[in-house]
C-alpha cells in the first residue's frame, strides 16, 4: 500500500468538514469518520455505512481513516479553527456518541428534550424531566 502524506490526510480532512457541518444525506456518515478519528472511545463508526457516500467522499473518509491510523495525527489539529469546528461536530452529532447508540427518542417530548404548550409552540417550552433534557432515552423506558 502507498504511503500517505500529511497533506493528503489534511486535504480530506478539509472535504469531510463541510459535509459534516451541514444537513444531507452523507453529513453523518461524514461526521461518524471525522469524530471517531478525533475521539474514537468516545464516537461510533459504523463501517457498512461507508458504502452510503458519495465516491469522492469514501475516498476522503478512506484517507482520514488511514492518515489517523497510519500517521497518528488528530484530525482537528489539521485544519484551521480545528479545534473549535471538533467541538462544534461533537455537539451537532450527540446520537453518534456511544452512550447514545441504541437509545431512541423520547416518548414524552419527542426527541425535542422540551415540551411544547400546545397553545404557544416554541413560546412556552418547558425542559422535558424524563429525559433530562437529552431528547434521547433507553430502549427499555421508550
Ligand atoms: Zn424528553
Amino acid at each position: 500500500m502507498k504511503k500517505i502524506t500529511v497533506d493528503n490526510y489534511a486535504d480530506a480532512v478539509s472535504k469531510l468538514v463541510p459535509v459534516a457541518k451541514s444537513d444531507t444525506g452523507q453529513s453523518y456518515r461524514c461526521a461518524q469518520v471525522l469524530l471517531s478519528a478525533y475521539n474514537g472511545g468516545e464516537f461510533f463508526l459504523s463501517i457498512p455505512e461507508l458504502s452510503g457516500l458519495d465516491a469522492d467522499l469514501y475516498d476522503a473518509a478512506i484517507m482520514v481513516i488511514r492518515g489517523r491510523s497510519e500517521l497518528r495525527i488528530e484530525p482537528h489539529i489539521l485544519i484551521q479553527n480545528g479545534k473549535q469546528i471538533f467541538y462544534n461536530l461533537y455537539d451537532r452529532w450527540p446520537n453518534l456518541r456511544l452512550e447514545n447508540i441504541g437509545k431512541v427518542n423520547c416518548p414524552v417530548c419527542r426527541g425535542r428534550g422540551k415540551i411544547y404548550d400546545d397553545h404557544d409552540d416554541e413560546v412556552e417550552a418547558t425542559p422535558c424531566n424524563y429525559c433530562k433534557k437529552t431528547g434521547r432515552v433507553c430502549r427499555c423506558k421508550g
